[in-house]
């Protein structure tokens, strides 16, 4: 199973297009061995068609088969052993432990949907009864339940190549609803998206499955994601990315005949808000913490701390002293890609020339490719208010440090925010009443706020909200980690008076599935 050949894999056939692209070592610029197909538009049409013809069979498991084929897939990720984490080591430039670990986090979010699947309550499975007498006029009989909305098409994300990409949250949200997928593999590796790809395609056989419940589209044309979002048999678009991508393909997928939902997490810059107390006990030290989250990964998640907001005073000059050396000891990172190293590169290039901001510290250059080389900056917020430019995301580690004049100017500062997937504050008991006023601010922009930790780490499990207000994510009312992501890919259904023996099996006198129901506004035990 851990062959890679390069094929677009559609259902359980191989096929290969008129041209190749090559995965490239970001840590050394090299090409690294395979020639991959070229997916085309023709590709995603076949592999769209393939998954129709999949929903009937995959929406109507019951949930304990679902389940079954959800740990199938983890068990078939793990089968494929190092090879894999060897790959993505070479495709994605991120060390072993990282991989090992995101691996884990593949498996465990797989498994986590598969048991979330077997208590049944995402069913929501509701029934109201009949009330033939009543007055004036008889209720009819009426129940309620979810059902996956159909084809879902995941953009894999290049900064996770393992928990966010082929079989990460969107692919295991998705399958865990009932939604066959097909998946746009991210061209920074191919090599890993196709072993997981096999890992997937073998677990749909051997749970017995339609082929078309899952295909792996490799490419590097917008083309093919553009197809893929227009096919009329898509339902909902899974993404993790840049804004323009983001918003490029949200753009598709409004100008169809039928828009769907295309569920973008895009750019977030993660405000950490430093509380007097917190600054004036603990300042050096949460300034060198602060400098760990920033520069972890090279700083490549869509939840580094991008920008730290303070008041005036010697001990917010205390944290970032501590910040400002901590970060010139850290060492230049290899980065995901060229692309993104570049990006990075003009990020800073342009904080760096604006005459309002001031270089704080760099971290070490590295004389290879790729290599990322931190940067911490400062500014104030009447500088802040006045440059929209000032709140763009530079994806990697590079953060801006606004010194504000007194609180009025904080909540200015955070009141000007862009939406965010996290804010932070760093905070001590005598900080609560402060805390206290700016928190309906934070939770307004933000969809996690966070105390005295750092955004970076991003639990799965039931409570997580890894989503916000625009432009973090293109839905506000959803999450991308945590069984919470499920809710993207289902639909309420309702039927009203059809009989017994018509009715999907959570929905039926006999229960069963032995669900917990909501009946007459009461939840009802089986
Ligand atoms: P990206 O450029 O947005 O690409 C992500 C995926 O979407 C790729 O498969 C890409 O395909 C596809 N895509 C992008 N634009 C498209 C379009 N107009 N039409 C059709 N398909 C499109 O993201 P990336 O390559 O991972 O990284 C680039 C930048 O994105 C980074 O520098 C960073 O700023 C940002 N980023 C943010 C996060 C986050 O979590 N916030 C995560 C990763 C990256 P092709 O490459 O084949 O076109």
């Amino acid at each position: 199973m851990s062959e890679i050949n390069g094929n677009i894999l559609i259902g359980a056939t191989e096929e290969r297009g008129q041209a190749t692209f090559q995965g490239r070592n970001p840590a050394t610029g090299e090409s690294l061995p395979g020639a991959f197909a070229e997916a085309g538009v023709e590709h995603a049409s076949a592999a769209c068609a393939l998954a129709a013809e999949a929903f009937p069979v995959f929406s109507t498991l019951s949930p304990a088969d679902r389940a079954a084929f959800l740990e199938s897939v983890a068990e078939h990720i793990l089968g494929i052993g190092d090879a894999l984490i060897i790959r993505a080591m070479e495709e994605s430039g991120l060390p072993r432990a990282r991989l090992e670990g995101e691996r884990g986090r593949t498996v465990g979010q797989l498994r986590l949907f598969a048991s979330v699947l077997r208590q049944g309550d995402w069913l929501e499975a509701t029934i109201d009864p009949a009330m033939p007498d009543r007055a004036p006029l008889p209720r009819p009989d009426i129940r309620r339940v979810n059902q996956p909305v159909g084809p879902v098409v995941v953009f894999g994300a290049s900064n996770f190549p393992l928990a966010f990409s082929v079989a990460g949250g969107d692919t295991a949200s998705a399958f865990a609803a009932g939604c066959p997928v097909v998946v746009k593999g991210h061209p920074a590796h191919p090599g890993t998206g196709e072993l997981v790809a096999r890992a997937i395609q073998a677990a749909v056989a051997a749970s017995g499955l339609p082929a078309g419940t899952f295909s792996y589209l490799p490419g590097t044309t917008q083309a093919l994601g553009a197809a893929l979002v227009a096919d009329p048999r898509v339902k909902a678009v899974g993404f993790t990315g840049s804004r323009a991508g983001g918003l490029a393909l949200v753009e598709i997928a409004r100008n169809r005949p039928e828009p769907i939902p295309v569920y973008a997490e895009m750019s977030s810059i993660n405000p950490v808000l430093l509380l007097p107390t917190a600054a004036a006990k603990r300042g050096a030290d949460l300034g060198a913490a602060f400098i760990q989250s920033l520069t972890m990964g090279a700083g490549q998640f869509c939840t580094n701390p991008g920008l730290v907001v303070a008041l005036e005073g010697a001990d917010t000059e205390a944290f970032i002293a501590a910040a400002a050396q901590s970060l010139t000891s850290a060492p230049a990172q290899v980065m995901l890609s060229e692309g993104i190293w570049r990006n990075y590169c003009s990020g800073i290039d342009l904080l760096a020339g604006n005459e309002r901001v001031t270089l704080v510290a760099r971290g070490q250059a590295g004389e290879e490719a790729n290599r990322g080389q931190a940067a911490l900056f400062r500014t104030d917020a009447d500088a802040f208010l006045a440059d929209p430019t000032l709140s763009h995301e530079v994806f990697g580690s590079s953060s801006l440090v606004i010194v504000c004049r007194d609180v009025a100017e904080v909540k200015r500062v955070l009141a000007g925010l862009e939406g965010q997937l996290t804010s932070t504050l760093l905070m001590d008991p005598e900080d609560q009443a402060l805390a206290g006023e700016l928190l309906p601010l934070l939770t307004e922009k933000s969809g996690r706020v966070l105390a005295n930790g750092w955004p970076t780490g991003v639990e799965v499990c039931h409570a997580m909200v890894h989503g916000g207000p625009f432009p973090a994510t293109s839905d506000v009312r959803t999450t991308s980690v945590g069984t919470l992501a499920m809710v993207r890919f289902l639909r309420p259904v309702c039927y009203q008076n059809i009989p017994d023996a018509l009715l999907p099996p959570a929905l039926q006198a006999a229960n069963p599935w032995g669900l917990t129901r909501r009946v007459n506004g009461t939840l009802t035990p089986a």
